[in-house]
């Protein structure tokens, strides 16, 4: 998906969810699996949309558990319900912040039984799956997207929207410090903050707060840090590995060491930074980031992921040197 939504393409997406809008349809929206701020923003910022434009049977989900983050807990998550209750053949299906059909789990079958679907999203990787696809590669987060379809359905932001579609902007622009927040991202934001919602609040809450045993953590994993200066192509490359003996050691959850890839991309010595999370003893939830010498969305998709140019991640399996091993081997492809 390398260029921009079509006049066709915006207006094909109102359609598709205004037949949703019909007096008894029922709605169903899903993010992607473990979702992040964007997938869970944009698709509870647009849930409330659809709420204001009348539609009442409305159920949004994830693949996996049903758990959300502390720090990501925002509005509307009264409308969230356990995959094995998503309707089986909704009227109309939006998904949200999903590059390709996997990161639906088992819920991509309601991309066959739905009536009506529509796929929004931002990932350039993006497959091209869905009826209606409205992928904008140049949008900093899918809640970009997602604010200006509602925009179009002649949605109001009042401030529960806003609250939610903030916190995936300021989630997926790194608090507009990436390189597509762009004067656009800064007006949407200016709008969203218009409704009065607590801009400090959240961004204590998401960035700025974390427990004592994650500290601690944080402070073991990066101390273990490696950095090889030589390797993609003399821009170097840091590599940090955080395993399910650290997590018990500081009694954490797995979810606190989403942040701390961006401790690790701060090395002034590396364009490359690689971070494994260890979620099974031979399976990884690997983070990559790029400051702009290699494409790190190529090594995630040619290992089964995907991502961003400069913002990728995988799930890698056997060792945490077998996983490192292939990422060399991607990496070194690019020079
Ligand atoms: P993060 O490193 O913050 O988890 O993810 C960075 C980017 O890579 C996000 O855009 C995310 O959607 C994508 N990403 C991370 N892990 C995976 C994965 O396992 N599969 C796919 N397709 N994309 C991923
Ligand atoms: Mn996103």
């Amino acid at each position: 998906m390398s260029r921009r939504p079509s006049e066709q393409d915006w207006a094909a997406a109102v359609a598709a969810v205004r037949t949703g809008l019909r007096p008894g349809a029922r709605v169903l929206l899903v993010c992607h699996v473990n979702p992040d701020g964007d997938a869970l923003g944009s698709m509870l910022g647009f849930a409330q949309g659809l709420r204001q434009l009348g539609v009442e049977s409305l159920q949004c989900t994830f693949p996996g558990p049903l758990t959300v983050p502390a720090p990501l807990h925002m509005p509307a998550m009264d409308l969230l319900v356990p995959e094995s209750e998503a309707d089986p053949a909704p009227d109309l299906l939006v998904t949200f912040d999903a590059a390709s059909e996997g990161r639906l789990g088992s819920l991509v079958d309601r991309l066959e039984t739905a009536a009506a679907s529509v796929v929004l999203d931002h990932h350039a990787s993006n497959t091209g799956f869905g009826k209606v696809s409205l992928v904008d590669p140049f949008a900093a987060a899918t809640s970009v997207v997602a604010a200006e379809l509602l925009r179009r359905l002649g949605v109001v932001l009042d401030r529960g929207i806003a609250e939610c579609l903030y916190i995936a902007l300021v989630t997926d622009t790194g608090s507009f410090k990436f390189d597509l927040t762009t004067p656009e991202v800064h007006e949407l934001a200016a709008r969203l903050v218009a409704t009065g919602i607590g801009v400090g609040e959240v961004s204590r809450r998401i960035f700025d707060t974390r427990p004592f045993g994650a500290i601690r953590l944080f402070g073991e994993v990066l101390g273990r840090a490696e950095l090889d200066p030589a390797a993609a192509g003399g821009r170097g490359l840091v590599i940090a590995v955080a395993t399910l003996d650290d997590l018990a050691k500081h009694d954490q959850p797995p979810y606190v060491l989403e942040a701390l890839i961006d401790s690790v991309r701060c090395t002034a010595e590396a364009d490359v930074a690689l971070l494994l999370k260890q979620v099974a003893p031979a399976e990884w939830a690997v983070s990559m980031r790029s400051k702009g010498g290699a494409d790190v969305s190529l090594i995630a998709v040619a290992l089964g992921g995907g991502g961003h140019r400069l913002a990728a991640g995988f799930t890698g399996h056997g060792t945490a040197a077998d996983v490192i091993a292939a990422v060399r081997e991607c990496l070194a492809e690019q020079d």
